[in-house]
């Protein structure tokens, strides 16, 4: 099964895309985890992406494309994946489409977490604080930028695939076993848009 989670920064994407992992036996690519790594280990590509990350602004497209295009080509996503924080642009959508193709996989699902964006920065801040600021990039400052971000570059990839009449749009409010079941329906149904 290969999914795509689409939806704004603190609408539960990370939290359910572990949960399809598990159902699914499928491997969750969260493309912030992976640049967070990078930042960690200070390879290049961290180096690079660590100030534009901080600020939350977007790492460029021609960088992520090429670690999803790594990345989907490893033996560990054979029985699928889980697309989470990827694509973030409709150029990163496009690039998606044409590797896909070009390796004959096909997606299963797009599925849209909507929620209002009115109560995702006290979500976000409410985790940092939770989890003792854990996340560079939790604070109120680039908080408001990563939703700024989100609206004008990442809502536009909903478009595009709600244009190919394949994304399936799930409520994002209440709790996660109830948005759970919501994706759950999703896939098991037709599309929405
Ligand atoms: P996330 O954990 O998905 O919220 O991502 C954290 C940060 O990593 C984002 O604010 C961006 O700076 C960067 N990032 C993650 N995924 C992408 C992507 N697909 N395109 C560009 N930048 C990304």
């Amino acid at each position: 099964m290969r999914l795509i989670l689409l939806g704004p920064p603190g609408a539960g994407k990370g939290t359910q895309a572990q949960r399809l992992v598990e159902k699914h036996g499928i491997v969750q690519l969260s493309t912030g985890d992976m640049l967070r790594t990078a930042v960690a280990a200070g390879t290049p590509v961290g180096q690079r992406a660590k100030a534009i990350m901080d600020r939350g602004d977007l790492v460029p497209d021609d960088v992520m494309i090429e670690i999803i295009a790594e990345r989907i080509g490893r033996p560990d996503t054979a029985r699928g994946f889980i697309l989470d924080g990827f694509p973030r642009t409709v150029d990163q959508a496009e690039a998606l489409d044409r590797l896909l193709e070009e390796r004959g996989l096909a997606l299963d699902g797009i599925v849209e977490i909507v929620v209002d964006h009115g109560i995702l920065r006290d979500r976000i801040l409410g985790r940092a604080k939770e989890t003792g600021g854990a996340r560079a990039d939790d604070t109120e400052a680039t908080v408001t930028k990563r939703l700024d971000v989100y609206r004008a570059q990442t809502a536009p990839v909903a478009d595009h695939y709600g244009r190919a009449g394949v994304l399936k749009q799930v409520d994002g409010m209440g709790t996660v076993e109830e948005v759970a079941a919501r994706i759950d329906d999703s896939l098991h149904a037709g599309t929405d848009a």
